[in-house]
């Protein structure tokens, strides 16, 4: 687990180093993806096969008992999702377990849907698999080709879109656009 009493555990917020930590780590395991298969990665992001190829995991889909959305042996080197999930959110399973293996080395676990919720370690793996399944790289070279598009149809400078509550949340660099 990371080393930072920062963390804000009631809210669920890290600070940037922390943050900066967990996005490191899964930059790491693409890496380790890509060297393991010798070609670069591009999105959709490949959780799955990560899984496999990085951990030598192999992927079983049921129904489970109370909705458990995963369930992590890495004795047995199984990983075991509910099939009753949609594939996007079996999807950010597998992701979500990979950060337990990549942050916090633990071997068997069964990952539940509402009572960890503040759990620092869940919403460390939260974070893994948020920034797993969008790497901030593509999430920024998506988000200028689309305010490249946007700066065009409205006839606008990037500057003028710079108050603009969506795209203020969205925390862009704007300044690569004036
Ligand atoms: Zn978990």
């Amino acid at each position: 687990m990371i080393k930072n009493q920062s963390f804000n555990q009631r809210h669920g917020k890290f600070s940037e180093t922390e943050q900066k930590t967990i996005e490191e780590a899964a930059q790491l395991l693409i890496r380790e993806y890509e060297n393991t298969v010798q070609r670069e990665v591009f999105p959709p992001i490949p959780v799955e096969l990560i899984a496999e190829s990085v951990y030598d995991l192999k992927i079983y889909k049921t129904v489970t008992e109370e909705g458990i959305p995963g369930q992590l042996n890495l004795n047995q080197k199984c990983l075991i999702l509910n099939l009753a999930d949609s594939l996007q959110r079996q999807k950010f399973t597998v992701a979500h377990e990979l950060g337990h293996i990549k942050l916090h080395y633990i071997p068997n676990l069964n990952c539940f849907r509402k009572d960890k919720s503040f759990d620092r370690k869940e919403i460390e793996a939260n974070q893994f698999a948020g920034t797993l399944l969008i790497p901030q790289k593509f999430l920024y070279e998506h988000l200028i080709l689309e305010l490249i598009e946007l700066v065009k149809r409205f006839k606008i400078s990037g500057f003028s879109c710079k108050n603009k509550k969506p795209l203020e949340i969205c925390l862009f660099p704007l300044n690569q656009l004036n």
